[in-house]
């Protein structure tokens, strides 16, 4: 069988760890030229030499995704070594403190802001721009941002998080309003809890791990893998009607 994405240039954000990583190994899988970005290079460059190892053809780079000079350096990194984009993957994200409101410093939410809002806001900036300089691929570019469950509901130990993941589900669905005629796509994943290092601290919260467990309708919590596959079917022609979507993949935990 043909694989869905071959020759398509992904960039990934946070392909250094949980979600991207998997996303990064689910994207070669079906033969895209990946470049994985992370604000630790040595993770990035961990996961691009192992798909390298398998044959795939994967660069990385450090990239801070708050940083607009940085993430316009990533993007350009991408387009010298590959000539173009095709789809892009904005996952980087940070969960900031687990507590309520009152209790969360304003450096916190600023933080999470940051890395999650100001984040995926730079990254489409840039990323749209050269894909409206470029013809479309079959199906349409493709671009997936990282929201969460808590981008649809409130997470009342997470105020900072779930501002900055309705702020991503917010951009996600004006970028797919403004972009469609032009043939770019804009959807997010809203993955509920997967046990990565993001995400330890929630698990470990008294009583948190059980409460969530007990929300997931499929029983269990999910892999970054399964997160992976979302993002992967997003970005792919078998997508090509689908924009401005936030794309649960909770376990059926909002059901
Ligand atoms: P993770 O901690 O395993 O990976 C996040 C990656 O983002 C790390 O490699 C980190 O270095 C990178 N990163 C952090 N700040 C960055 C910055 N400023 N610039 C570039 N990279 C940066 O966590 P994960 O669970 O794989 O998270 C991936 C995404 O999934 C995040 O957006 C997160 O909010 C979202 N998410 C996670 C869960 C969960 O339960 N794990 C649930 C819903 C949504």
């Amino acid at each position: 069988m043909s694989k869905q994405l071959e020759g398509r240039v992904v960039l990934i954000t946070g392909g250094g760890s949980g979600i991207g990583r998997a996303a990064a190994r689910r994207f070669a899988g079906e033969g895209a030229r990946v470049v994985i970005g992370d604000l630790v290079s040595e993770t990035a460059e961990e996961t691009a030499r192992t798909l390298r190892d398998a044959g795939n053809e994967a660069l990385a780079a450090r990239v801070d995704v708050t940083e607009e000079a940085s993430v316009r350096a990533f993007v350009a990194f991408a387009l010298d070594a590959f000539g173009r984009i095709d789809c892009a993957f904005n996952n980087a994200g940070v969960l900031g403190p687990v507590g309520e409101l009152h209790a969360c410093s304003l450096d916190d939410y600023e933080h999470v802001m940051a890395v999650n809002v100001r984040g995926v806001w730079l990254c489409m900036q840039v990323q749209i721009a050269a894909m409206l300089a470029q013809q479309p691929p079959h199906g349409g570019h493709s671009i997936v941002n990282t929201a969460s469950v808590a981008g649809l509901i409130g997470s009342p130990l997470l105020p900072a998080y779930t501002a900055s993941k309705h702020a991503v589900v917010g951009l996600t669905r004006a970028a797919a309003r403004s972009y469609g005629r032009r043939g770019i796509r804009v959807n997010c994943v809203c993955p509920g809890p997967i046990e990565t290092p993001l995400a330890g601290p929630l698990f470990e919260h008294a009583g948190m791990r059980e409460t969530m467990l007990a929300r997931q309708a499929i029983g269990r919590f999910g892999e970054p893998d399964e997160v992976a596959a979302a993002a992967v079917w997003l970005s792919s022609p078998a997508a090509s009607l689908v924009t401005g979507t936030p794309f649960r993949v909770d376990a059926g935990a909002l059901s």
